[in-house]
């Protein structure tokens, strides 16, 4: 576990500040400060040296409430990673929270009132990832070279690497995401959300594309011939639905390996479809007739309606992360788990859920019948050499996942 030496617990009321303190404390705090409102955290903050590895911020305060508190942390460049808690119902806490994020504060989680145990721990244990050694806010990312990245293209410096997907009844893997993965000599590794829209800009996701699809069949071919057959799922940037002869170019390359339309997933994300409905469809419809599945990537984060799913020839939905993670302590989030789920299921998909990365999040979706699990709780995104050693060594953590109805029958 992460060790979390010092905590500043932010609420009005005494009674659950109290609660607070003694979670933290039995968790291993040995420093837990508080707060009766905004104001006063800021002067403990501005006196606390070091500043402590987690805030527990509460929403509704007199004085100076928790939303201002969060506006003056970013104001102030005071990197202390944070949970926001409120006994207000599960939607009020998930705006502040993706408020907080879409600024890039370091919000570890929102919770509703009263804290458990289980909650605090896991909000300690997620805090490491926030934890910088300056605690200063990281510094905006350099603009990426044209030039550079069309080099790190044609020179096959960006290559895939998988992320494996497991049968959420069974564990059994059944297949992987391919995820694009930069490192340069001079900028380091860089993250695919930097480098995909800066060769969307930059009229290189075309190439990116063909280059990533080309390493991921001919690795998809060498798995085949050794007896692991894993269905591929390869991002395609809607950038590149509006030429029609993409078809051809994809078919073309998996004629080339030998690999079967049937075995290859498209993602394509939803605000995407939106965006380019009219030239998209033609190309996604005709993907689909050549056997390629086709799966709609963090269905809940555009504007999908009903409609749309059914007009589009979808296989699969593929449940955004910010659905599942946490789900199983926040109701509103395991509702629209839940509908997401049915829907899919009457409409004959396969429901994928990305982003488990607790035990509690894959059980849920067990519960819930989620076919496809993706996440950290079954491993990271890898390179193609890692895969099989991963397998083997993982097998019997992943055989205790199965469900129990489903031992036997896998
Ligand atoms: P995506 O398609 O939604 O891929 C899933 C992202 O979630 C990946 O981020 C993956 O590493 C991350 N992830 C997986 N499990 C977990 C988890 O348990 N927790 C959390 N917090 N994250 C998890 P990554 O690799 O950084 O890729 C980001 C995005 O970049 C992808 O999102 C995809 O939209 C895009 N991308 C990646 N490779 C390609 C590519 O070859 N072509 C295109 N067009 N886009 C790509
Ligand atoms: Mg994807
Ligand atoms: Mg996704």
């Amino acid at each position: 576990m992460i060790e979390i030496a010092s905590v500043l617990v932010v609420d009005d009321s005494a009674a659950q500040r109290m609660r607070t303190v003694a979670l933290c404390r039995s968790l291993g705090a040995m420093q837990v400060l508080e707060a009766g409102d905004g104001e006063q955290a800021l002067q403990q903050l501005a006196q606390a040296r070091p500043l402590p590895d987690l805030l527990v911020i509460d929403l509704e305060m007199p004085v100076m409430d928790g939303i201002e508190l969060i506006q003056q942390l970013r104001v102030r460049r005071l990197h202390v990673p944070f949970i926001v808690a409120s006994s207000r119902e599960g939607a009020l806490v998930s705006s502040v929270e993706v408020m907080a994020r879409a600024q890039g504060l370091p919000v570890v989680a929102g919770v509703r009132k009263p804290l458990s145990r289980a909650t605090l721990l896991d909000a300690f244990e997620r805090c490491g990832q926030f934890n910088t050694p300056q605690r200063e806010a990281p510094a905006p990312a350099a603009a990426i070279d044209a030039q550079r990245l069309a080099e790190a293209i044609a020179q096959g410096q960006i290559v895939p690497h998988y992320q494996p997907k497991l049968d959420i009844r069974t564990g059994l893997l059944r297949g992987a995401e391919v995820l694009a993965r930069w490192t340069d000599a001079q900028l380091g590794m860089v993250a695919p959300d930097r480098f995909i829209p800066a060769a969307e800009k930059q009229g290189h996701i075309h190439a990116l594309t063909m280059s990533i699809l080309d390493q991921s069949l001919a690795q998809a071919a060498r798995w085949n011939a050794r007896g692991l057959k894993l269905s591929l799922a390869v991002n395609l940037s809607p950038r590149l639905l509006d030429d029609a002869s993409l078809v051809d170019q994809i078919c073309g390359l998996a004629d080339r390996h030998g690999v079967a339309a049937s075995q290859i997933v498209l993602e394509i994300t939803e605000s995407s479809v939106v965006t380019y409905l009219g030239e998209a469809l033609g190309v996604l419809a005709r993907l689909r007739m050549r056997g390629f599945g086709l799966s709609l990537d963090d269905y809940g984060t555009g504007f999908s309606s009903m409609q749309q799913l059914a007009r589009i020839p979808f296989t699969e939905l593929k449940i955004d992360r910010s659905f599942v993670h946490g789900a199983h302590r926040q109701d509103n989030l395991r509702v629209i788990l839940q509908s997401a789920l049915d829907m899919s299921r009457r409409l004959g998909l396969v429901t994928v859920a990305e982003g488990i990365e607790t035990l509690e999040d894959w059980l849920l979706l067990q519960q819930f019948g989620c076919t496809v699990g993706q996440g950290w709780l079954i491993g990271k995104p890898m390179p193609a050499a890692e895969l099989r050693p991963w397998l083997k060594t993982q097998q019997p953590r992943l055989n205790a996942l199965r469900a129990p109805t489903a031992i036997g029958a896998a």
